[in-house]
């Protein structure tokens, strides 16, 4: 190992000057640095690796064991994912029972053989997915120790995001494949097994070196630091790559500041590459063939205007690639890459990429822990890329590009299924309950915000959570509190009826009358979950007002959004009182319609009493 020391004090002091720049957050966060060494054996999947890690605890806490995820230990037959995945209602297609069905060559397994920090063996036990690790010697807040391992592993047959031999006939998808510390934050350790859920991971750069047969073509995480002797269009423009005569080719990566390394590797992968007018370079990998020739020419451009577009509006992307691979089952997000499966429609392959690029910004670079808090990654993702996929591909971009989000949310509401969104992603009931609630109520989660607090202010303070929080973690208080600070007005409760509870937004007009020249409507609360309301009346002269409802806890209201009529009156509602009236100065006869957020923002689940219209 002694032959790493230089790439490895280099890391090192790279690990340490990235986090100066972060020391004003009050919220510490651990630090790492993996190099890494691995040796494939295309012949029989397996694989042979040396891994150096440089961890630094910068908790107040002192440290006596660790954990590692030892991923590819679940695709095999009873693990807990075979079984889980085998008892639930409505188990994912890609897996059902195959895993319980793979034979000795098609399982996936990883074995830590020799584990020493600071030279010292230590004891480990391997209990499925996760690797419980005794240290002999603690490990002492604002001290950095180093673990050296020696580790071998068999590439399962593509199950569920990563493998071999894909349903599209990629050799290898390689997520999720080396020995990963678990993350140990303000709530501890996060060692989870491998399930079926998303990933959580600690900050640091990767080092890896990849041998394999020459005839592979690889792409994944990271920047190749020895383009020049691998080419495969990794070489500078009009650069002579030296020809080796060996067999076997080794690929140098170097990835910094991400918290997972994934890689990709086909022999006959083609490599287009797109070199962005800010620098950063665009690769695509994939099987050409008449199945994807065309699309995957036309996504180049695509992807560009989605870099642009999510930068412009999520924060400046910080890497200075992404590289769009074909592999995987379906669509998955790795730092600065991507896996999705290839033979698409145009639509479907742009609709893919442009959300995975999405999760850049949210899984990539805030990185929020995905198994507590899925819907700040999937849901924020989701919300991003239907508004960039409105912008950059609809011939005309939709006026209400959340309006898939609202639909699956309130089916769910309705159908007794539903789980609070608070739920830890792997221990929902169902997986529709999940799914809906990650993606769907979690992109209605900034939806709603834009309503209780005006879309441009929200718009601006998701700049501001991108400054306020990249490589930090944030979770569900962190970004209330931005939006908060933001907008002036308390939102506590808003975050605590959406993630925390299923209470759902039912608003009514339950009855219009006239008394003495004048209109009342009384406005009721049917749902469980109080909201502010935008009231909005139509004169039969064709003129609109809108009269503003906050509720008292918000303390304060929005400011006045552009394109809404006129706000009349601001008058504040109670939650404790389910019923509220509005008195009209004009006779019941000048009143052409009443409408209860005509916007169609707010994510009431029945609409139908919503609406006055004169008959
Ligand atoms: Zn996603």
């Amino acid at each position: 190992m002694k032959k790493h020391t230089f790439f490895f004090i280099w890391g090192l002091l790279l690990a340490f000057s990235g986090y100066d720049s972060q020391a004003q957050s009050s919220r510490w966060q651990q630090s790492i640095h993996y190099q890494m060494e691995v040796d494939m054996d295309v012949s029989t999947n397996r694989y042979q690796g040396t891994q150096t890690i440089a961890y630094s605890n910068h908790s107040p806490d002192t440290l006596y064991r660790v954990f590692f995820h030892l991923y590819y230990n679940a695709f095999q037959p009873n693990s807990m994912m075979d079984e889980r995945s085998r008892t639930i209602s409505d188990p994912d297609r890609r897996v059902g029972d195959r895993i319980a069905h793979l034979s000795p060559e098609e399982i996936g397994y990883m074995r830590v053989n020799s584990l020493q920090m600071n030279g010292q063996s230590v004891a480990m036990e391997e209990v499925g997915s996760v690797l419980e690790v005794s240290l002999q010697e603690p490990i002492l807040p604002n001290s950095t120790v180093i673990f050296e391992s020696e580790f071998e592993a068999q590439v399962p047959l593509q199950v569920r995001r990563s493998g071999r031999d894909n349903a599209e006939g990629i050799r290898y998808s390689m997520a999720q494949w080396y020995p990963k510390l678990a993350n140990y934050d303000e709530q501890g350790w996060h060692a989870n097994p491998y399930i079926g859920r998303e990933f959580y991971g600690t900050w640091g750069n990767f080092d890896v070196k990849i041998t394999i047969d020459k005839n592979y073509v690889l792409g994944g995480t990271g920047y190749l630091q020895n383009a020049h002797e691998i080419g495969h269009g990794y070489e500078a423009p009009g650069e002579r790559t030296k020809k080796s005569n060996e067999s076997r080719l080794t690929w140098h990566f170097y990835a910094p500041q991400v918290h997972d390394f994934m890689w990709a590797a086909d022999p006959d992968f083609t490599h287009d590459k797109l070199v962005m007018e800010n620098g950063i370079t665009l690769h695509f990998l994939y099987e050409k063939n008449s199945k994807t020739e065309k699309n995957w020419e036309a996504l180049q451009e695509y992807t560009r205007k989605a870099m642009v577009y999510f930068s412009e509006h999520y924060g400046q992307y910080p890497y200075q690639q992404f590289s769009v691979i074909q592999g995987g089952d379906g669509g998955m997000e790795y730092p600065m890459s991507t896996l999705i499966t290839g033979q698409r429609t145009l639509g479907s392959l742009v609709g893919v990429t442009v959300h995975e690029l999405a999760h850049s910004w949210f899984q990539g670079v805030l990185g929020s822990n995905e198994s507590l808090y899925p819907w700040m990654d999937e849901g924020f993702t989701t919300f991003a890329s239907n508004r960039c996929m409105a912008a950059i591909f609809s011939e005309e971009p939709s006026g209400f590009p959340q309006l898939g989000a609202y639909v699956s949310y309130e089916k769910l509401a309705k159908s007794g299924l539903e789980e609070p969104m608070a739920t830890h992603a792997d221990h929902y009931h169902t997986n529709t309950a999940y799914g809906v609630a990650a993606y769907s109520k979690g992109a209605l989660f900034l939806a709603q915000l834009g309503y209780i607090i005006g879309e441009e202010v929200r718009d601006e303070a998701m700049l501001h959570y991108w400054d306020q929080w990249k490589f930090k973690h944030p979770n569900a208080n962190d970004i209330t509190r931005v939006m908060e600070k933001a907008s002036g007005l308390e939102l506590d409760w808003f975050k605590e009826y959406w993630v925390y509870t299923t209470k759902s937004i039912d608003y009514a007009i339950s009855s219009v009358s006239e008394e003495n020249g004048q209109t009342k409507v009384t406005l009721e609360r049917k749902g469980l979950m109080p909201m502010p309301i935008d009231f909005v009346i139509t004169y039969e002269n064709g003129r609109k007002e809108t009269i503003y409802l906050p509720l008292t806890i918000m303390r304060g209201n929005k400011v006045e959004e552009a394109g809404f009529p006129e706000r009349v009156r601001t008058q504040r509602w109670p939650w404790t009182h389910t019923r509220t009236e509005i008195i009209l100065d004009e006779p019941l006869s000048a009143i052409q319609s009443l409408s209860i957020d005509p916007s169609l923002r707010l994510a009431d689940i029945n609409r139908d009493d919503n609406d006055w219209v004169r008959e």
